[in-house]
């Protein structure tokens, strides 16, 4: 009996680095992503992203390593040739023609006969709900119509892999809520293989299947989002993700444990963790009455359902956070007891590095 052969990566990245003259945008980045899923490449400003999405697209030529489409390796390839459809933050639609010509304008450009291109413009179309606007300009439709066109026009090519370098970022909130569920339905109705750029973590949580948080032209942490939000990689990862992000707090010998600078009697986490950084996610935060962490209000933040408060702990300037549901109306300076989850965030103070196995023990405090 012969098994069957391994289906090939969708994307698949070996060492890939790119230098523009002796700046280094990439550093030998490796990833692969099944046929399928919906990767999200996150990072700050400049860590790029839009560098790697281009240089899988062909768009830029990697300075090394190499990249495989489909199992293919496309070095050298065009972008038309790489089974590639693209969607950019400026939607680039050509302002004289119609939407329906802006849709088509790529299956023209390759010779696609007239009657495939009008059964895939209906397809298209009919999907995003643009069949009474394909008469229009561009300049006759809002900045949501003109990002569905952007996405007719991808999805029209039928392309196995779909690009998009944060292609929601002119839009208001709520459209852009809307829209991510609406590419988020689309890729998986089409099976595509999505490669998403943006710097909006709450975006890459909702959307993707696989996050690739960036740094530095390297891959920080490569997992899902229920792996990156609960076993953040580094310091890094866990100040990035989450609203408000983990809280990091420097952890000292304390009575019995490890403690908060000017808080000795408060052990927040066990023995031989002095020196290490204790993560909290401010959900996990909850405020006593009883015996608690002894902390200070510094600000409070009214989000609707629940209140982001900012305190400041012990004696070395240490601030945790905590999210509270509810409306909690707290002036600045007034004593609040938390009550903190177990030790389950540890990083290396020097490395940033999460710590294997954080000791799972309840704290005291
Ligand atoms: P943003 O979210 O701001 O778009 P990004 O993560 O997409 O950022 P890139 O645009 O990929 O980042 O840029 C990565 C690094 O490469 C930056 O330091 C940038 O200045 C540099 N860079 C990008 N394109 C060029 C170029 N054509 N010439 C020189 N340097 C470039």
């Amino acid at each position: 009996m012969t098994s069957a052969p391994a289906q090939p990566h969708a994307i698949r990245l070996e060492g890939v680095s790119k230098e523009f003259g002796t700046a280094r945008a990439l550093s030998g980045v490796t990833l692969s992503a099944a046929p399928g899923t919906f990767l999200v490449l996150l990072g700050p400003s400049g860590c790029g992203k839009s560098t790697l999405l281009r240089v899988i697209a062909g768009l830029e030529g990697a300075t090394a390593g190499t990249v495989r489409l489909s199992g293919r390796d496309v070095a050298g390839l065009p972008p038309a040739a790489r089974g590639i459809s693209m969607v950019f933050q400026s939607y680039a639609l050509f302002p004289h023609l119609s939407v329906a010509e802006n849709i088509v304008f790529g299956l023209r450009a390759r010779g696609t006969p007239r009657a495939e291109r009008a059964a895939r413009l209906a397809r298209a179309a009919a999907m995003l709900g643009l069949e009474a606007l394909l008469a229009r300009r561009p300049s006759q439709l809002s900045g949501g119509q003109q990002q569905r066109v952007a996405l007719a026009r991808a999805i029209v090519a039928e392309a196995p892999i779909c690009l998009m370098d944060e292609p929601l970022s002119n839009l208001d909130a709520k459209l852009r809520a809307e829209m991510r569920r609406e590419i988020r339905a689309l890729q998986q109705r089409l099976g595509l293989t999505m490669v998403y750029v943006t710097h909006d973590q709450a975006e890459a949580m909702s959307m993707a299947d696989q996050v690739v948080l960036m740094r530095e032209g390297c891959v920080e942490q490569d997992a899902s989002p229920a792996e990156i939000y609960a076993r953040p990689a580094s310091t890094f990862v866990a100040g990035f993700i989450g609203t408000p992000p983990m809280s990091l707090l420097r952890l000292v010998p304390g009575e019995g444990g490890a403690a908060v600078a000017g808080t000795p009697g408060h052990v927040v986490a066990p023995p031989g963790t002095a020196g290490a950084l204790l993560g909290i996610r401010p959900e996990e935060v909850v405020p006593t009455d009883g015996a608690g962490l002894p902390v200070t209000v510094t600000a409070a933040e009214f989000l609707g359902a629940e209140t982001v408060l900012a305190c400041a702990v012990g004696t070395a300037g240490e601030v945790l956070q905590a999210r509270i549901p509810g409306h909690h109306a707290l002036a600045a300076g007034t004593p609040l007891r938390l009550r903190l989850p177990p030790c389950r965030h540890l990083f290396d103070a020097a490395t940033g590095r999460r710590i294997p196995q954080a000791v799972r023990q309840p704290a005291h405090a």
